[in-house]
């Protein structure tokens, strides 16, 4: 099977890359993503991976634009305020490109209706705002074994990584931020303000960690990286790396792993 002749012309840029290349476009025209959040990080997330040909886009989002997303949520204009987002990304996903199937969902993600939404996906990209909707996010991918890039961004900085805790010895989300986490009042965006551009760079990063997971196996770029935390710095400007390793006593991973 290959891509017919228009997207090979859309693609081209993607295809001549050796760490591509025509196997490595196809499997992303046949990969399902689901992105949760549109904001910051969601909004260039999403334009990034429909711009490199993901063919199947399910978003979940329950929140309506406010005047001072605009700073920073890239895919929305003046005049949507107090429109739902995830309608809006389904127009404009349907505006950018027509073939790209694309289940919109106007859903706070929650543990228990987490799981069936991720089923089936190759992938979840996490950009929410808040720990218990990250942490409920990744319990549901390692029960459903469904690859997790997970992406948060506040001030300066940026931290970015792709779990697996359903496979043996790769650490979920839970073993980097412990279950301290689950109550919904630790969010410090709003208080704590964030540079546009941070989440710009911190959302494409994201798009980058998931098209490497996505093309595992298809093509030489498909390196996932498994819990390896990139942390992006702002003021410096530097990125660095650090491992994360699996918590034996993980309430989200451990014990899951022996399929
Ligand atoms: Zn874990």
């Amino acid at each position: 099977m290959s891509l017919p002749p228009d997207r090979l012309d859309r693609f081209a840029r993607h295809i001549v890359l050796p760490e591509i290349g025509g196997a490595g476009q196809l499997a992303l025209s046949e990969a399902h993503v689901v992105l949760v959040g549109l904001g910051g990080i969601g909004s260039p997330a999403l334009q990034y991976l429909a711009g490199a040909g993901v063919g199947k886009l399910t978003l979940i989002d329950d929140d309506r634009v406010d005047v001072s997303n605009l700073q920073r949520q890239t895919i929305y204009r003046e005049g949507d305020s107090g429109e739902l987002k995830v309608e809006l990304a389904e127009r404009w996903l349907e505006n950018f490109d027509k073939q790209i199937e694309v289940n919109a969902i106007a859903l706070r993600i929650e543990a228990a209706t987490a799981a069936p939404l991720f089923e089936g996906a190759h992938l979840v990209l996490d950009g929410s705002d808040n720990f218990a909707t990250r942490l409920a996010v990744s319990d549901a991918c390692v029960a459903r074994a469904v690859p997790l890039v997970s992406a948060a961004v506040g001030r300066f900085q940026g931290q970015v990584a792709a779990f697996a805790g359903h496979l043996p010895g790769e650490s979920c989300y839970r073993c980097f931020v412990g279950d301290a986490f689950d109550a919904e009042d630790c969010d410090s965006c709003a208080e704590d303000g964030m540079l546009g551009a941070m989440a710009g760079w911190t959302g494409t990063f994201a798009a980058l960690q998931a098209i490497r997971v996505l093309l595992m196996g298809k093509a030489t770029l498909g390196d996932p990286q498994w819990g390896q935390l990139h942390v992006l710095d702002g003021l410096e400007p530097s990125l660095r790396t650090m491992r994360i390793a699996k918590d034996p006593a993980c309430r989200g991973c451990s014990g899951i792993n022996v399929r």
